[in-house]
């Protein structure tokens, strides 16, 4: 039986992939330290013999046997999250980053990185292309986050230039679905709580800014199709490319709860960036893989979801 690691493996993402690899029968290890994580996240899988759950810091390293691949998501990844954590959010990303490629290294597994569209900064180039280099404020306060993936995306290129490490790359776009923290500050879970509590949604700016959501089991899917193919050595974009302003995600998360909010405007934080929008083109002609559900579906499982939790 081939067995798996899932860094990151209480977060939101890490846990549906970590649910969809034992369903598939492989043995799975989580390692996280659930600082931005929940227990909660993985518990169904608490006897499950398949699976083994490692509290660990990856900054710490770590030795195990018998791995073929690794997925490694370790890392905060909303903005209020690293922002609160800039330096371990650093260290996580080139320190973290190094210790799990050396576990690769030495079980010759194959080494799937969770990288980020915020490689590409605020960008100039629309819709972003894996050939885009992009543009990052290496100073600002999203530098943490942007230059530890940009930082990990080179020491996994530098690990398979050097040692012929089999190593993949994912560039993730917004992602969104049940297991986000109610609190961790990303617009889907603010705008969604806010409008079940009909308090007022807060759009930072005027709105006009756009992202392009990502219903959480396509991008597994995605990251399984990246990680199982003979894809080497390359970058490749995850993303939904369907592309919305910000006031119009508001508007629609208060039609479809049928919420009395109010939308209000907040000052927009620092290097915000004004468009994103995946060009999913690699995706398609390497794995065969695109998105397949539309926003108002993923809206709705994931407003039933925190609708569940109160
Ligand atoms: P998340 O915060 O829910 O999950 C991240 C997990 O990593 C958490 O369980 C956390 O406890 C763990 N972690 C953080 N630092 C750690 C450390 N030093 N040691 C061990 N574990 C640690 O976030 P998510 O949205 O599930 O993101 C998962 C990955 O996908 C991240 O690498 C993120 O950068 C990437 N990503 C996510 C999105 C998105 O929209 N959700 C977009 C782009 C990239
Ligand atoms: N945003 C907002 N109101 C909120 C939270 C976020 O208007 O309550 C905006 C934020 O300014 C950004 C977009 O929504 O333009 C996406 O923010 P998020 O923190 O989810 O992720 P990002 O794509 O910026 O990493």
């Amino acid at each position: 039986m081939e067995r798996i690691i899932v860094t990151g493996g209480s977060g939101f993402i890490g846990s549906h992939l970590v649910d969809k690899l034992l369903e598939l029968n492989y043995e799975v290890i989580s390692i996280d330290n659930l600082i931005t994580g929940s227990k909660q996240n993985l518990t169904q899988h608490k006897d499950n013999p398949n699976f083994k759950n490692i509290i660990h810091d990856v900054q710490d390293p770590l030795e195990l046997e018998d791995i073929d691949y690794i997925f490694h998501l370790a890392s905060p990844a909303s903005p209020i999250d690293y922002q609160n954590i800039p330096i371990e959010t650093l260290l996580t990303g080139s320190i973290g980053t190094k210790n799990i490629l050396e576990i690769a290294k030495n079980n010759n597994a194959r080494f799937l990185l969770a990288s980020t569209s915020e490689t590409y900064g605020d960008p100039l180039e629309h819709p972003q292309k894996e050939t885009y280099f992009g543009n990052v404020n290496p100073i600002g306060p999203r530098s943490c986050y942007d230059e530890a993936k940009r930082f990990a995306e080179a020491i996994t290129m530098a690990y398979h230039r050097e040692y012929n490490l089999n190593v993949v790359l994912a560039r993730i776009f917004n992602t969104y679905g049940p297991r986000m923290r109610a609190n961790d500050g990303r617009v889907m879970p603010n705008f969604i709580n806010q409008a079940l509590e009909n308090e007022d949604l807060t759009v930072y700016g005027s709105g006009s800014q756009t992202r392009s959501f990502c219903y959480v089991d396509d991008l597994v899917d995605g990251l399984m199709k990246l990680m199982f193919s003979d894809v080497s050595a390359e970058v490749v974009n995850l993303g939904n490319p369907d592309e919305y302003t910000i006031l119009e995600t508001a508007e629609k998360i208060k039609e479809i709860i049928g919420s009395k909010s109010n939308i209000i405007f907040k000052e927009i934080p620092e290097d915000d960036p004004t468009r994103r929008k995946p060009d999913i083109t690699k995706a398609k002609a390497l794995l065969g893989w695109e998105p397949k559900i539309e926003l108002n579906i993923g809206l709705k499982k994931t407003i039933e979801y925190f609708e569940n939790l109160k």
